[in-house]
């Protein structure tokens, strides 16, 4: 049957996005929590809050180069100095500025004791580098100027990441300096890659009359690892009843089983009928079986979730495209939900550069792509064929218009939301 045809006369109501998503976030565990090296650490999620073991920076330091004088010295300019020695980074003075003294500091350097004016090095004439010698002072900055205090970054013992912090690089950096070197993060989860179908070959076979090369698991794959998961690959099964079911080793301690195709009520499509409770279950308001959902967006309308074995799975649609935005749409925050962290899009307002006619119930996201105007305004541009199929299009996208159900029909010039498509994906 076609996906879009419905076996009864009253079309039963179509599943919200954000509904559909809540209920993933709510069908996932969250993992247990484990310790790693800082190395380790890129894209996992903070099991527990940071706090610095001690302030940075540990001592005031110049943020400039310069000389380090006393304030009272330095009131009535032109001033006459004699240089006393040098602090630079990593070789601090060892003294005290003492009256009529100046310290030559390098950034970075600590600030000498006494000390509590950094003068630019162009605002001081000095004849050479060495000391003893009398250096003038032209003109002047306030007292504490140029200066970072022991401190300012972070104080001693102060939470500076929050558990369910996304591990970026910036993070880990701020984690070394605040003297952690052991993370505790939440475990990787290991996602089940199924794809279903009788016409795929895997990737490098050549397919014959009515085969096509499966593309989608290692889509799925990727896209596990770029947020945090594990991907393990559970290979091809056939369009039969049960074959989901043999296809999962006992073995494989899953935290969540994603399958491409077979996801619709087709004769052919059987992972809504493998799942656990799958006989009994009919969901009312949706007039369809519990696991079977026919979410109101476009691409990727059926979609299937319910537990197998007890592992949560989560059925996309075959189509490569239907599948890769449900993935971004869905997995994403499925995946960080289950290692303790809060997703959110980060979506923006762009120019639309061509007409849109207006959208029906189902919520949209329109293949795009980004440039910037002469003004640097963003305009987005939808590409002209949006079949869930053409995987063409998707690959050359950079953003994906998302339209609301019932949006109105748009003018060129119009603003409309745009959720990025990342990089990598
Ligand atoms: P289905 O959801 O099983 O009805 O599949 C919808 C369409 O997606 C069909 O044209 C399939 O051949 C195609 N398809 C299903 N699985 C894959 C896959 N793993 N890789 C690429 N295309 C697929
Ligand atoms: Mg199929």
């Amino acid at each position: 049957m076609p996906p879009d045809q419905d076996a009864k006369s009253t079309p039963p109501a179509l599943l919200a996005v954000s509904e559909a998503k809540q209920r993933i976030l709510d069908g996932v565990g969250i993992t247990a929590s484990e310790t790693v090296s800082y190395a380790d650490a890129l894209g996992r999620t903070l099991a527990m809050p940071v706090h610095a073991k001690a302030s940075v920076p540990a001592f005031d330091l110049s943020a400039m180069d310069g000389y380090a004088v006393r304030s009272e010295d330095v009131k009535t300019l032109p001033a006459r100095l004699t240089r006393c020695g040098e602090s630079a980074a990593g070789h601090p003075f060892a003294g005290k500025v003492g009256r009529g003294e100046a310290v030559r500091i390098f950034t970075g350097a600590k600030v000498p004791d006494d000390a509590d004016v950094i003068i630019l090095q162009e605002d001081v004439d000095a004849a050479s580098e060495e000391n003893g010698i009398t250096i003038t002072i032209k003109s002047g900055n306030p007292a504490g100027k140029h200066i970072r205090r022991k401190g300012l970054d972070m104080e001693k013992d102060a939470p500076v990441l929050n558990a369910g912090q996304h591990l970026s690089a910036r993070a880990i950096s701020l984690c070394l300096s605040a003297g952690h070197t052991d993370l505790e993060v939440y475990k990787q989860p290991r996602i089940g890659i199924l794809s279903t179908g009788d016409e795929l070959v895997p990737p490098g076979t050549t397919p014959a009359k009515g085969q096509i090369v499966s593309s989608n698991a290692q889509y799925l794959a990727h896209f596990v690892e770029m947020n945090g998961g594990v991907p393990i690959n559970l290979g091809i099964v056939r369009d039969e009843a049960g074959a989901l079911a043999q296809a999962l080793k006992a073995d494989n301690d899953l935290d969540l089983i994603v399958t491409s195709g077979g996801a619709s009520v087709g004769v052919h499509d059987h992972i809504a009928g493998d799942l656990d409770g799958a006989d009994q279950s009919v969901d009312t308001a949706h007039q369809t079986r519990i696991h079977f959902w026919k979410i109101a967006m476009r691409p990727g309308k059926p979609v299937i979730f319910g537990k197998i074995n007890n592992i949560p799975l989560l059925g996309l649609p075959g189509n490569p495209v239907s599948s890769a935005i449900c993935a971004m749409i869905f997995l994403t925050p499925a995946l960080a939900h289950m290692q303790g962290r809060h997703h959110q899009d980060m979506t923006f307002h762009a120019t639309l550069a061509s007409d849109l006619r207006d959208n029906d119930k189902r919520q949209e996201y329109l293949r795009a792509t980004l440039t910037y105007d002469a003004a640097g305004r963003a305009i987005v541009t939808p590409a002209n064929l949006q079949d869930s199929s053409m995987l063409s299009v998707l690959a050359n996208a950079d953003v994906l218009i998302m339209r609301p159900p019932f949006d109105p029909a748009r003018r060129a010039g119009d603003q409309v939301t745009v959720l990025p498509i990342p990089r990598l994906f």
